[in-house]
């Protein structure tokens, strides 16, 4: 193929990281990255459906796209993701001049599915139900990847999820848990860095649950046990026979992937908070390139809710959690999801969250008002949904509460050196440095001298405020020593 493309990527980090192997299929295939959707030849919209009103966002770009495929027909549309694998005919039916719609567990397809519908002359439609667990090429690290950035990469370890929190849509359309083989993860994490990449981060919806599938696998697999033990499940597990009882624990991934030569920081989201386990957060404390950072998802104070939700937790675990985890990792920053509004909270269960959250003192979180997707348990208790305006107050009021202990948490720092992985110029003044520390908190800074981005630098925090911190650069740690842009071939 020849011509360019462009991917628009709508939600979570999983999406990005699928757009990302979408972009490095059509690229392998010969199509180059356009800037915009007026002039591209392919135009892929990787949609979301977890919150918010996607649909109405997509059907709206989907509308903009119409009137370009008007005057210019050779245009193909491709439409993936979640809200594909979930609303498949409906797409076809409302826009018919979509070329092609395919599902969550078919990213691998893309490029095939674009030359089927050539050779078809007519839209394809392709949503498989569940990803094939024997084929761990599937997973989208397993294929060929453009990078956002050269310097740091994401890296799916597990895909689906098994639990079934009621306001939850990813299990219906992202299947059931499978974990990505231990060998494979520690493979691709080595050919990255052997890319440049100094910073990895590992993607699943509950981190700590990884390995669960793999050794029922591990068990009946007869042939060349120890080859296939080592490579599902890790070297340790393959070096002792009964070792293949305990499954991998997502901890000896982190001690693996952080011992990977020339990765400087491994970062993962998100862990469970029912599952955190003591290993997670003594690998964390042990192995220097694991950030200390965790995210760790809250969801609501309010017990009630929690069970209605179907976390597994109550608000007194999860802080005795968070409180193992301050107390095992030193320097430990802390944020988390919160979901306002869910059907039947009450005054007291918002106020519950409100307590939780100062608590906890957060450093950043994701608050979100509930929002129903169609199909979840949650979605059917339409009678106790919460109003608009009330909703809209209980996150006022929770929004004050994240921002006092994120600007305290970030005034904490100052008078600090911190380790920073740069960025690039600051979007509002282009003469200082935007970057990251290891808690993951945002720095804009003064360079002393050119600083390319994906180097690390030490730098002295000299004021904060709620969203970020402020200070000079002290020295240059390490340059970066990615190329430009990367295409990762897989084998
Ligand atoms: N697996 C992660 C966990 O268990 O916390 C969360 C994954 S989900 C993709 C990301 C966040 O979206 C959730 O933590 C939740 O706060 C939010 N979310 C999911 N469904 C939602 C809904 N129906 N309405 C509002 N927020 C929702
Ligand atoms: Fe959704 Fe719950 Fe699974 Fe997270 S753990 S992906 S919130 S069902």
């Amino acid at each position: 193929m020849s011509g360019t493309y462009v991917v628009r990527t709508f939600g979570c980090q999983m999406n990005e990281h699928d757009s990302e192997r979408i972009a490095g299929l059509l690229e392998a295939d010969g199509l180059e990255a356009g800037d915009d959707v007026e002039t591209a030849d392919v135009v892929v919209l990787n949609t979301c459906c977890i919150r918010e009103n996607a649909d109405n966002r997509l059907y709206g770009t989907l509308g903009h796209l119409k009137s370009l495929k008007d005057r210019r027909p050779e245009l193909e549309i491709v439409v993936a993701g979640c809200l594909a694998q979930k609303d498949r005919e409906v797409i076809a039916e409302r826009a018919p001049h979509v070329d092609v719609v395919m599902g969550t567990h078919n990213v691998h397809r893309a490029v095939e599915l674009l030359h089927e519908r050539r050779t078809a002359g007519r839209p394809v439609v392709e949503i498989l139900s569940e990803t094939v667990a024997e084929d761990h090429e599937l997973f989208p690290s397993a294929l060929p990847v453009v990078r956002q950035v050269g310097y740091a990469g994401w890296v799916t370890i597990q895909m689906g999820c098994d639990n079934s929190c009621a306001f939850c849509i990813v299990p219906a359309v992202r299947g059931p848990e499978i974990s990505r083989p231990f060998g494979d993860i520690v493979d691709e994490v080595t050919r990255a860095a052997l890319d440049g990449v100094t910073e990895v981060t590992l993607l699943g919806q509950n981190v700590n649950s990884y390995g669960r599938d793999l050794t029922v696998r591990a068990r009946h697999d007869s042939s060349d046990r120890a080859v296939d033990r080592g490579f599902l499940l890790g070297p340790e597990a393959a070096s002792d026979d009964d070792r293949v009882r305990v499954r991998p624990l997502f901890a000896e991934l982190l001690r693996a992937v952080g011992s990977v030569p020339g990765i400087r920081r491994v970062r993962y989201t998100s862990p469970h908070p029912k599952d955190l386990r003591p290993e997670t957060i003594a690998a964390m404390a042990e192995v220097p390139s694991v950030c200390e950072h965790l995210h760790l998802p809250l969801q609501s104070g309010s017990d009630p809710i929690l069970a209605a939700m179907h976390r597994g937790y109550t608000a007194e675990r999860y802080l005795e959690r968070l409180a193992a985890a301050r107390a095992g990792i030193e320097d430990l920053a802390v944020t988390t999801d919160i979901i306002v509004g869910f059907p039947g909270e009450t005054e007291a269960d918002a106020e519950a969250t409100l307590e939780v959250a100062a608590e906890a003192r957060f450093d950043g979180a994701f608050t979100f008002v509930y929002s129903p997707r169609p199909g979840t348990e949650a979605a059917e208790r339409a009678d106790e949904f919460v109003r608009r305006e009330v909703a809209a107050a209980r996150m006022e009021r929770l929004r004050s509460v994240v921002e006092r202990s994120s600007r305290l948490g970030n005034l904490s720092r100052v008078g600090r050196t911190e380790e920073v992985l740069v960025e690039g110029p600051s979007r509002k003044d282009a003469s200082r440095l935007t970057g990251r520390t290891r808690q993951n908190r945002l720095v804009h800074f003064d360079p002393a001298g050119p600083v390319r981005p994906g180097s690390y630098v030490t730098v002295e925090v000299t004021d904060a405020t709620t969203t970020h911190l402020r200070g000079r650069m002290v020295d240059l740690v390490a340059g970066p020593s990615h190329r430009v842009r990367i295409p990762v071939a897989a084998e």
